[in-house]
């Protein structure tokens, strides 16, 4: 049994808190085989700047991920990233992605247009949207995500969920299977990220019914807390495994500089 969790954030994207060394230590306390660092990536003409890392800093990350990687012996760490795809975004992601020695690179959808749809900042935003038009809107985007062929695995798949916005008519079992379908061709993984839990919605990304499918698709998986802060690494992974193994899957992937390789959880 390996427990990996390849989800973890750092200082650097000032909303997340603690020394790389804290969640070290606490990944080491729950008993981690292995952890990675997955920051938030600098983007575009500093989109957002205010959830990420400076251009500038991606440096101090590659250096904090490195001491650590020296420092202790006990525990594999990985480096990872966390980018944000943005339509038209392709050419910068891929130059920024190839300047990085990275393990994997998880591929996440945090905006719609200019809005940041998962910060509660902007929540008041929901009120006056049509939740079916969003929904397609997110997965309209995942499925260019997936194109872009840019990422290992795919990010907080439902993430559109966060605050338990449901939608009325959209057909949730074909954008599933339209997902799960790209996915398996672009041999990407899936993320099931127990984030969801400390969330409104109160519950792990992806859904069930779209694990099931990920499982049934041949989409392989990796477990992520998306820790921003030393006390949640590893958050509810036991529940994430629990789940996992309900709907059929034996393996977790462990990355090294890009090629996964199946390893039994
Ligand atoms: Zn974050
Ligand atoms: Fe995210
Ligand atoms: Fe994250
Ligand atoms: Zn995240």
């Amino acid at each position: 049994m390996t427990k990996i969790d390849y989800h973890l954030h750092t200082a650097l994207c000032k909303h997340a808190v603690g020394t790389v060394e804290e969640y070290v230590e606490a990944a080491l306390a729950a008993g981690f085989d292995e952890i990675g660092f997955a920051d938030h990536n600098p983007l575009p003409d500093n989109f957002d700047i205010e959830h990420r890392m400076e251009a500038s800093q991606d440096s101090e990350y590659l250096e904090m991920v490195a001491r650590v990687q020296q420092k202790y012996s006990d525990i594999t760490i990985k480096l990872g990233l966390e980018v944000d795809y943005l339509p038209g975004g392709e050419d910068f992601l891929r130059e920024q992605i190839a300047g990085y020695p990275l393990d994997y690179v998880y591929g996440s959808v945090h905006y719609l247009g200019d809005w940041n749809f998962d910060n509660p900042v902007f929540v008041h935003r929901w009120e006056n949207s049509n939740v079916d038009d969003i929904y397609q809107w997110y997965f309209k985007c995942l499925e260019d995500l997936i194109a872009s062929r840019l990422f290992d695995i795919i990010a907080h798949p439902d993430l559109v969920k966060k605050f338990g916005h449901r939608p009325e008519k959209l057909d949730l079992e074909a954008c599933y299977r339209r997902i799960c379908t790209g996915l398996r061709e672009a041999d990407m993984c899936i993320e099931i990220n127990t984030s969801g839990l400390r969330k409104e919605v109160g519950e792990i990304y992806p859904a069930r019914r779209f694990l099931e499918i990920a499982f049934e698709t041949g989409v392989p998986i990796v477990i992520g807390s998306d820790a921003h802060s030393p006390e949640e690494v590893g958050s509810a992974f036991d529940k994430g495994r629990e789940l996992a193994q309900a709907v059929g899957y034996t393996h977790i992937q462990q990355f090294t500089r890009r090629k996964r390789k199946p390893v039994p959880m």
